[in-house]
C-alpha cells in the first residue's frame, strides 16, 4: 500500500504503521537540486520517481527502504553542453534521534537524523539524489564536444603546426608573387 507523499510526517509513527509512499516529484520542487541543473532544460525534464517504505528490519531497527530514480540535465564541465545524467539509487536509511546521534548506523544503512519527531520526505528524496551526483559531471569521451581538443597529449602539443600563420605576420611569398606578376 502506498499513499501520496505528505509535506512532513512523524517517521516513528510511519515505522509503527508500516507507511509506504510512491510517486513522482518535479525537479523544480527540489530547490537544492534545481540549483545544480541547467535551467533551460528544466521544463522538458522528467520528474523524479521514488518508492519508500518505513518499517522495522529483521533486527528491529527503524528504517526507510526504497529507491529513487531521476534523469537530470547537468552541465558538462568539459564542453559546457547539457548532459543527461541518470540516477538509480537505493534508499537504505536508519532513523536516528537528534541532529547528532553520536554514532554511525550499522551497514548497510546511512543515518536519517530525526529532529522533533518530524521529517520532510521530499527532502529525504532530494538528499539521496544529491549524494548520487557526480562531483564533476562530464560527457563520456567520444560524445563530449570538447573531447577532440582535450585528447591531444600535452607533450605533443608543440609539434602540431598551426593551421594558419598568426595574423599580422607578412606572408614571406607575398613579395615573390608581386615580382612574378610584374612584366
Ligand atoms: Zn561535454
Amino acid at each position: 500500500m502506498s499513499a501520496a507523499l505528505p509535506a512532513q510526517l512523524d517517521p516513528w509513527q510511519a515505522v509503527a504503521r508500516g507507511a509506504a509512499f510512491a510517486g513522482s516529484l518535479a525537479l523544480t520542487d527540489l530547490p537544492r537540486l534545481r540549483e545544480l541543473l541547467v535551467p533551460a532544460a528544466l521544463d522538458a525534464a522528467a520528474p523524479v520517481t521514488f518508492e519508500i517504505a518505513f518499517r522495522r528490519d529483521e533486527a528491529g531497527r527503524p528504517v526507510v527502504l526504497g529507491w529513487v530514480r531521476a534523469l537530470l540535465p547537468l552541465q558538462c564541465q568539459r564542453c559546457l553542453g547539457v548532459m543527461e545524467h541518470s540516477i538509480d539509487a537505493s534508499v537504505r536509511l536508519m532513523l536516528m534521534q537528534g541532529p547528532n546521534p553520536g554514532q554511525d548506523p550499522p551497514d548497510p544503512y546511512e543515518a536519517l537524523p530525526v529532529i522533533d519527531d518530524r521529517i520532510r520526505p521530499a527532502e529525504l528524496i532530494e538528499d539521496e539524489i544529491l549524494l548520487s551526483l557526480p562531483q564533476i559531471p562530464t560527457h563520456p569521451v567520444g560524445v563530449c564536444q570538447a573531447a577532440v581538443q582535450t585528447s591531444v597529449p600535452a607533450g605533443n602539443a608543440g609539434d602540431a603546426a598551426p593551421a594558419q600563420a598568426p595574423a599580422g605576420r607578412p606572408n614571406p611569398f607575398a613579395s615573390l608573387a608581386g615580382w612574378k606578376a610584374s612584366p
